[in-house]
């Protein structure tokens, strides 16, 4: 049997019915661009987010660079970001004409390296850095690194497109930032119909100027105060995102009862299986082990023979893609775990609603490359 990677398609029984319902209703009422769904899921998305604001977007991408105009990032400002992260986090800086500067990676949490991020603000001095909340949990030290970014006056925003549902010390991880975003493409564990995004703060002015960047800089309909753009969220997706999130704490709850299956049985297979830093609460975004580079291949062999699909997030460090050459300033931490792990990450299959049987069907792929070695 084989067994995706990732299966967007599993909607509850009837989910598909009310949002053709949905769109029937929207489109015969020519209802594209704001309106109710849209102001109903920002209200939603706070909610969860337990922010006081949250502004839609277009799309995760966009989401950063309105966070980044929003603190006022522009043309030569100094911005920090970690070297294992999508490569739209690095995208992000350079559009608002930023001058970007990777981080490396810790070796334990896989998340940005604090202590060489220390060093980078002491010798950079920065406006802004951006932190990464990669693979469905976050860095152990996010409380240290957002009382630090405070005190050197560096204005700390969260990329949070893998992170919706995660929950830090029991409240969400979107709560205490000072400005964080996230995104809801279609295979993000909340996912949209299509492009979408959002931008979450506790601060007024951040989400005064934030809404106007995405609406061309509207003061009113004819005044821009601003240069902004058009990023607005549409209100399909909108509407599509209001059914989701009704069914989201189920489909979060499934995630992790596969997850705690690998949990369970990956060490005992001889795989390095990573688990969150205490205090967080997966939101099963994401499956991460960590194998021998030269075991790698092996196993991802037997895995594609049998059928079944597999990740590598993410296979190369930031500061090596080809389209950072141009603008990257500087890469710190001159241990290089970004690189490193990138060659050992392997990802295995996790989505809402995977089958028992399926789950059995990866482990037994991996038992058959043990039997074979
Ligand atoms: C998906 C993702 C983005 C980009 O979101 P889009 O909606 O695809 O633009 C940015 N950062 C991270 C970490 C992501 O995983």
């Amino acid at each position: 049997m084989a067994v995706p990677f990732i299966d967007i398609k599993r909607f509850e029984p009837g989910f598909l019915d009310t949002w053709n319902e949905k769109v029937k209703s929207m489109s015969e009422n020519a209802q594209f661009i704001g309106g109710n769904e849209v102001t109903d899921l920002e209200t939603n998305l706070a909610t969860w987010a337990e922010t006081k604001y949250a502004i839609g977007c277009a799309n995760g991408t966009d989401a950063l660079q309105l966070a980044l105009r929003a603190v006022g990032v522009g043309r030569g400002d100094k911005v920090l970001l970690p070297d294992s992260t999508f490569w739209a986090t690095f995208e992000a800086v350079v559009n608002v004409g930023g001058d970007p500067y990777t981080v490396d990676t810790n070796p334990v949490d896989l998340q940005m390296d604090f202590q060489v991020f220390q060093e980078a603000v002491e010798k950079v001095k920065p406006k802004a850095a951006l932190v990464v909340h990669l693979y469905g949990w976050g860095t152990a030290k996010i409380q240290e690194l957002r009382k630090f970014c405070k005190e050197k006056n560096v204005a700390l925003i969260e990329d949070g497109a893998q992170c919706f549902g995660v929950k830090h010390n029991g409240n969400s991880l979107y709560k205490e930032a000072l400005i964080s975003t996230t995104s809801f493409y279609p295979a993000k564990v909340l996912g949209a119909a299509g492009d979408g995004g959002a931008v979450f703060t506790n601060d007024e002015e951040l989400s005064v100027v934030t809404r106007r960047l995405v609406n061309h800089g509207r003061t009113s309909h004819y005044e821009h105060g601003l240069v902004g753009w058009n990023s607005r969220l549409d209100s399909l997706q909108a509407a599509f995102l209001n059914l989701s999130l009704k069914h989201l704490g189920k489909r979060i709850e499934s995630r992790k009862t596969s997850q705690n299956i690998y949990y369970k049985e990956l060490p005992g297979l001889g795989i390095g299986v990573i688990q969150p830093p205490k205090g967080y609460d997966e939101n099963g975004y994401c499956n991460v082990t960590l194998v021998d580079p030269e075991v790698r291949p092996k196993i991802e062999a037997v895995l594609k023979e049998k059928g079944i699909g597999f990740g590598n997030i993410y296979p190369g460090a930031m500061s090596d893609q080809p389209g950072a050459k141009p603008y990257l300033v500087e890469r710190f931490g001159k241990d290089s775990h970004a690189r490193r792990i990138s060659k050992s990450v392997l990802n295995f299959p996790l989505f809402a609603y995977m089958t028992n049987s399926e789950m059995d069907e990866v482990l037994s792929a991996i038992k058959a490359y043990n039997a074979s070695k």
